[in-house]
């Protein structure tokens, strides 16, 4: 596999699949630009190797075809200013004129490809229409995580154009690193944390990881149908009831495999879902009836914090409690913070990923204390899952 460090650019047009389906305002401002801030590694890579960038994205879910409101336009003015670069724009991803355009760009440019989902083709897969898209590039570079676990023309279809002239972008090279340092070839030992609303959702996740983890911690609203399918009291909190017997299954396997599964003794209860709700803290397995458990308690952040402390790689995905109201985001910051303190004091590999943790960690502004944090959320997910994903099986 080609190695984007070594590859020489020059002379080169590199077709590039980057992730730019970033937020816009009513004015079409884009009001986080984190996205576009990734993938400027691998422009800058090719432009500096005199090559050139023709960049190709999805924003937005258009539904029948073109839709002014996700014109890829509206993302040029902000990409430009980031690359310190002129931009220059393609108001079609396919077809002669779109492909002519592309061929005259000159040697060290970049340019933007109107948004391929305008085609139902891209979500489809289409064949033909990936074979379309080839035509601007020699090379064929994958950049966006966030849509590798599709199975698109822009994503894997189009990689069977390129045979050998395919490889991974900066960003993705870096994800596919970090979660292989969790996954794969950890230092020991490993804890994930696993947390957020359901099980049901983190089942697989749960089950593909046990054999790979010295500890998983529980945390979130899922922890309450494990305690209850243990015989504990509840009272009002979030339980799955048709995930009990599933819930003892996962323990049960935990056992089997030398694998810790850490459930927290004690709750933070509400007697509502509001952050305005009188709280109390009990022992995990006794909710009085009428109450609900929003986050971890003291005796849990001590517990989960030492096991922290003794690992080596540490994956966190999931928050502890209701993060998103004050009175029960103190688990959620606590695991955070030892995350921090580990990652600076004891060089302990700890990587955030999926939608909520990424929330939390940027909530609290320790994002850039930590080892990784994932910017694909659903693709991070199946990752854990132990999934191929279409858009690293195609490269690889
Ligand atoms: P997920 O998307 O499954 O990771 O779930 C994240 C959501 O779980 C967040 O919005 C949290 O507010 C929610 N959550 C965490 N702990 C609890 C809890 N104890 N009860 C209800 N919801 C929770």
């Amino acid at each position: 596999m080609i190695d984007i460090n070594k590859y020489d650019f020059s002379g080169k047009k590199a077709l590039v699949r980057v992730d730019f389906n970033v937020p816009l305002d009513d004015d079409f401002n884009v009001t986080d630009d984190t996205r576009i801030r990734a993938a400027l590694p691998t422009i800058r890579a090719i432009i500096e190797g005199e090559g050139t960038a023709i960049l190709m994205s999805h924003l937005g879910r258009p539904k029948t075809g073109p839709e002014d409101k996700f014109s890829l336009r509206y993302i040029v003015g902000r990409l430009s200013e980031l690359l310190g670069e002129p931009v220059h724009f393609v108001d079609d991803c396919v077809g002669q004129e779109a492909v002519e355009e592309t061929t005259a760009l000159p040697e060290g440019s970049v340019c933007l490809l109107e948004n391929l989902r305008f085609y139902k083709e891209e979500t489809a897969g289409d064949e033909f229409f990936a074979g379309q898209l080839a035509e601007h590039g020699d090379v064929y570079v994958n950049d966006a995580f966030g849509t590798a676990h599709r199975a698109h023309a822009s994503t894997s279809i189009i990689a069977k154009f390129f045979h050998t002239d395919k490889m991974f972008g900066h960003l993705l090279s870096r994800e596919i690193g970090s979660l292989n340092k969790v996954l794969s070839d950890p230092k020991k030992p490993v804890t994930a944390i696993i947390g957020g609303a359901k099980v049901s959702s983190k089942i697989t996740i749960l089950e593909n990881l046990i054999d790979k983890c010295d500890k998983i911690l529980v945390g979130g609203g899922m922890a309450f149908t494990f305690l209850k399918a243990q015989g504990g009291k509840v009272g009002s909190s979030l339980v799955e009831d048709d995930q009990l017997e599933l819930a003892l299954k996962i323990l049960k396997a935990g056992e089997e495999a030398g694998t810790q599964i850490c459930i927290p003794t004690d709750a933070i209860i509400a007697d509502e879902f509001s952050n305005e709700a009188h709280i109390d803290e009990v022992a995990s397995n006794e909710i009085p009836d009428g109450w609900m458990g929003l986050d971890i308690g003291r005796n849990s952040i001590e517990e989960f914090s030492n096991v922290i402390r003794n690992s080596k790689t540490v994956l966190w995905n999931g928050p502890m409690g209701v993060f998103e109201m004050e009175n029960f985001a103190k688990g959620t910051k606590a695991i955070a913070d030892i995350l921090a303190e580990t990652t600076q004091n004891n060089g302990t590999f700890t990587l955030i990923g999926g939608g909520d943790s990424v929330a939390a960690i940027n909530k609290f502004e320790l994002a850039d204390k930590v080892s990784y944090v994932s910017t694909g959320g659903g693709a991070m997910l199946e990752y854990l899952e132990g999934k191929v994903l279409p858009g690293i099986a195609a490269i690889q």
